[in-house]
């Protein structure tokens, strides 16, 4: 059956309306059109080129899925955008549900016949150039560059710890890209904790053992995302620590990224702890106003947007907390805009945001989910951070939930945000963590109390 472009992207699109929300659905991906298909790539074209990225980071891979499905073999679905010049090609996906947000990386030599060359999975647009360094960021910045020009010679391993949306990965894959660029032979292995543990198990389950170790064992630089993940689990602590030694050994470089310095990783060994501290230990933070105008104005320079600095200066002053906070604020200000028909002014921006970034005008600090859940722990008697971490204690799951709640009531943020904010999560389990509050507060008066106490606490002006 020969399909046309036209005819392929509707069914693509029938699909996958079937797998996401109406609201996102009609967002997202009721407006992109087919523009071209060959052999080997579906192309469709989005408003702009903030559209297209989001669709590629939040769709790709089930757009990609649903091409397989409906053509029964893999097609590479590309998004152009009506302002910017290039393609934006998606990474191909295996068609199979996945759960993992990354495909899983070839291994190199393990299956004997496998020819692929190793190719890590790196996101194209975490570069230094699309790296604004700020005050915040300006000694994590210059010790991600010294380890690309020195691997392992400077800082082994290099640590990166810091809350969510701050560069952490960018940063990561921008030494990928510069160590490849440099020399594409080099082998850089890109995964999170979370991989890295699924691997294992698999690997374990498969019999495969030898090829995993081979595959860690042999890379250049690895570079291992979110580390606090590891927290409790013996089993791939005791297998990372001997890729650790046997990479550091023989002169790699390992960078690390984690939501907390290594000495307030309990739940890791204590010779991991020390390893991760013979290198450097650094900090990213939250950027402060000057670096959050930076990174809008570069951000809508990048990617064609106007902007006016009115807009920039409201977003910056009002959306402090991580730099995807920014990235959320203008993307949806971008939704808003194209939904309404309506430019992109001052006034729009303020009513666009308003549930996003807390109140108008500047009395008293702007309600963000950061405060949310900082003000939940200390009433809970818990961390922040361990709330952020993906630790499943009694303990912290309650409040956890609470602060999830709390922060879908207060500010409207998406259920992805939501599950962003908490180690990660995937949106079904922010939707469990929703309904479970609703229905302890109704059975529970005790508990509800405690929910309308902190909810007042948010309603009063500091
Ligand atoms: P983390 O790993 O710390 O949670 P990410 O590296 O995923 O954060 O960054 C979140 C988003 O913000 C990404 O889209 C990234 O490109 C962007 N970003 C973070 N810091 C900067 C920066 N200093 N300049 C430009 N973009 C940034
Ligand atoms: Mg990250």
């Amino acid at each position: 059956m020969e399909l046309t472009a036209e005819e392929l992207w509707s069914k693509i699109q029938e699909i996958a309306r079937a797998s996401v929300s109406e609201q996102s659905f009609r967002t997202w991906l009721e407006a992109p059109t087919a523009a071209s298909l060959s052999n080997d790539a579906l192309t469709i074209k989005a408003g702009s080129r903030f559209h297209g990225e989001w669709i590629e980071d939040k769709y790709g891979p089930l757009l990609s899925q649903c091409a397989h499905r409906v053509l029964g073999r893999p097609l590479a679905v590309c998004v152009i955008a009506g302002d910017a010049p290039g393609p934006i090609p998606f990474p191909e996906y295996e068609y199979e549900p996945p759960r993992n947000e990354r495909p899983v990386v070839p291994t190199p030599g393990s299956g004997g016949a496998d020819p692929l060359p190793f190719r890590p999975q790196l996101n194209d647009r975490y570069t230094f150039d699309r790296f604004v360094v700020g005050l915040n960021t300006q000694l994590a910045a210059a010790a991600c560059r010294a380890v690309a020009q020195k691997p392992a010679r400077m800082y082994n391993p290099l640590f990166l710890y810091g809350g969510v949306g701050l560069g952490k990965t960018h940063l990561m894959h921008a030494i990928g890209h510069e160590l490849l660029s440099d020399d594409p032979g080099r082998r850089v292995a890109y995964v999170s904790s979370e991989q890295f543990t699924n691997e294992l198990v698999g690997s374990i389950q498969n019999g495969q053992m030898a090829g995993f170790r081979r595959k860690y064992r042999e890379m250049d630089l690895l570079l291992v995302d979110d580390i606090h993940f590891l927290e409790g689990k013996e089993r791939t602590q005791e297998e990372f620590f001997h890729t650790f030694n046997a990479l550091y050994d023989a002169q790699k470089q390992i960078i690390l990224t984690s939501d907390r310095p290594p000495k307030d990783l309990p739940g890791l060994e204590n010779r991991l702890i020390s390893r991760f501290e013979w290198g450097l230990v650094v900090d990213v933070k939250a950027p402060e106003y000057e670096t959050r105008m930076a990174i809008l104005r570069k951000k809508a320079s990048d990617d064609g947007l106007t902007l006016d600095s009115e807009v920039i200066d409201y977003i910056a002053h009002h959306c402090k907390s991580s730099v995807r906070e920014l990235e959320g604020a203008v993307i949806k200000l971008l939704a808003y805009s194209s939904l309404t028909h309506q430019e992109i002014t001052l006034s729009l921006a303020e009513t666009a945001l308003k549930g996003v970034l807390g109140r108008k005008g500047d009395e008293g600090p702007v309600l963000s989910p950061e405060r949310i859940r900082e003000m939940v722990a200390r009433r809970w008697r818990v961390r922040p951070e361990a709330l952020a971490s993906k630790r499943r204690t009694k303990d912290l799951t309650v409040p956890r939930q609470v602060a999830m709640f709390l922060i879908k009531e207060k500010l409207g943020t998406s259920l992805v945000q939501i599950g962003e904010l908490f180690g990660g999560r995937d949106h079904s389990t922010v939707i469990h963590s929703l309904r479970r509050v609703e229905e302890e507060m109704a059975k529970d008066p005790e508990f509800k109390r405690q929910v309308d106490d902190a909810r007042s606490e948010l309603d009063t002006p500091s």
